[in-house]
């Protein structure tokens, strides 16, 4: 049994220091997959773009900031501001293992969230994650917790068979999960 725990913090406004940080980045790169309209941009673009491109969840539309460094600001391994459009990775944080690719895709799930969900996605996802309460971006709640972890297990392709459990996202059965990840494909359309 693998547990792939995760404290993750997702509010809704980047604190003065990331804005700061923002603006010192200078000929930031530009990691666009083949298929993928996600637009990487900041110190860790590179990072998130290979976790990405290997996801099997649907991609965000537009630019991510990922900053690979620690912020003062996220008390967690990995912290989102989804309506700045922005993800902090801890400086320790690599893609080497299973659990750092699940992070990065959690976090990028809290944006595809933002972004991409309407409130009807919702509360079909509300129903199929059994989340009865879904939280907003000043709030981040247990729904749009089961959300990022749900983004990252269809993203990461793990079968519940093998044992993976993670902190938010416990479906009952493989037809459930398989319907989750249906439903976040869909929503993508
Ligand atoms: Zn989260």
């Amino acid at each position: 049994m693998t547990v792939l725990a995760l404290a993750c913090w997702a509010p809704a406004i980047a604190p003065a220091a990331a804005d700061r940080v923002v603006g010192r980045v200078t000929g930031a790169r530009m990691a666009l997959a083949p298929q993928s309209p996600t637009v990487f941009l900041g110190d860790g673009a590179e990072l998130a773009e290979r976790v990405a491109a290997r996801a099997r969840v649907p991609p965000i539309p537009g630019i991510v900031w990922v900053f690979h460094h620690s912020n003062p600001a996220c008390p967690a391994p990995a912290c989102a501001w989804p309506a700045m459009g922005q993800l902090w990775l801890q400086a320790t944080l690599r893609v080497r293992t299973i659990e750092d690719r699940f992070v990065v895709l959690h976090e990028l799930g809290h944006v595809f969230d933002y972004r991409q969900l309407s409130a009807a996605d919702r509360a079909r996802l509300a129903v199929l994650l059994r989340a009865p309460v879904w939280g907003d971006q000043q709030q981040p709640t247990i729904g749009s917790e089961k959300f990022a972890d749900a983004y990252a297990l269809c993203g990461l392709g793990l079968s519940l068979r093998r044992g993976w459990i993670v902190d938010e996202y416990v479906p009952r059965s493989m037809r459930q999960h398989r319907a989750v990840c249906r439903a976040i494909t869909q929503s993508a359309n």
